[in-house]
């Protein structure tokens, strides 16, 4: 299935899964099952923001964007990762307020069987994004995912707490279920910052330069290289590096050597744009005096 395919019905289902939650909620008056229903708002927008993300991203680079539009993935998961905790914040919120005065839950029965089908369709959905986020590498999709499935840890957690709840009586569980359930959540949100910041930032790919630095070193025609960069944007990975060619070969000889180059690494490194600066011997020793190398 296709990413923008994926994204709608992720809207879709999003809408179903809040309506049946908050129904869910309704029936039993449970601030566990509030709280679920609570995080599923915050999925559709996360969802409908997921959609605009690769609608932009996938639109060629154009005179404005040069380098094309993919960061809107990470922006699209640095806004995602920021839900997520707000979703915590408003779940803590909600179970502090009943830990100290627990209320008995109504038609918990028919409530947990409508939570129950809510958090399958969520479920499948996960599991398909996350089927296709690793397949295409895309960050907007793994956020998504992640998001999607911390709702589906979150509602079993929720489901069993309150089994528990019902089964005992101790209907306080209701609340440190909702609260233990926030702090997975916060760290979730956490680790999708963390990642999509780090591309933001432009940091090093360094298990591709790993694999870079594997077909530069192989290479006979080339004498050395210094300045590897890398950076990554979406799906792509930006990299620059010098070269240096004996400075007895003609300029296409040079060129022809650097083009085997791109095509082992292109072979090896998905989503690679190389970009060469060719020198030769005496240019290449300047150039490392000079302190860059
Ligand atoms: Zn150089």
């Amino acid at each position: 299935m296709d990413k923008r395919k994926i994204a709608i019905l992720a809207i879709l289902v999003g809408l179903i899964v809040f309506v049946l939650k908050l129904i869910a909620y309704f029936l039993s008056n449970s601030v566990a099952l509030l709280s679920d229903a609570l995080e599923s708002t915050i999925n559709i927008v996360a969802s409908i923001m997921m959609f605009y993300a690769l609608m932009l991203a996938s639109q060629p680079e154009d005179r404005g964007h040069r380098y094309g539009h993919q960061k809107a993935e990470n922006i699209s998961a640095l806004v995602e990762g920021i839900l997520i905790i707000i979703a915590a914040i408003l779940i803590i919120e909600a179970a502090l307020g009943r830990l100290s005065d627990p209320i008995p839950l109504e038609n918990i029965d028919l409530g947990l069987i409508v939570s129950i089908s809510a958090t399958s369709l969520n479920g499948i959905l996960a599991w398909a994004m996350m089927k296709e986020a690793r397949r295409s590498r895309s960050m907007a999709l793994e956020g998504d995912a992640k998001h999607l499935f911390s709702d589906v840890v979150s509602s079993v957690g929720v489901v069993l707490g309150l089994v528990v709840a019902v089964l005992t009586g101790l209907y306080v569980l209701d609340s440190v279920i909702a609260l233990v359930v926030a702090v997975l959540l916060i760290r979730m949100g956490v680790g999708v910052l963390r990642k999509t910041t780090r591309d933001l930032m432009d940091a090093s790919c360094e298990d591709e330069e790993m694999v870079i630095v594997g077909v530069l070193e192989k290479n006979q025609d080339l004498l050395e290289y210094h300045d590897l960069r890398t950076r990554r944007s979406g799906t792509t990975v930006f990299m620059d590096v010098h070269v240096c060619i004996d400075g007895k070969r003609t300029i296409s000889e040079g060129q022809g050597i650097v083009a085997k180059v791109e095509e082992e690494l292109r072979a090896v490194v998905p989503g690679i744009v190389p970009n060469f600066r060719i020198e030769d011997e005496t240019q290449c020793k300047q150039h490392r005096t000079e302190g860059k190398g």
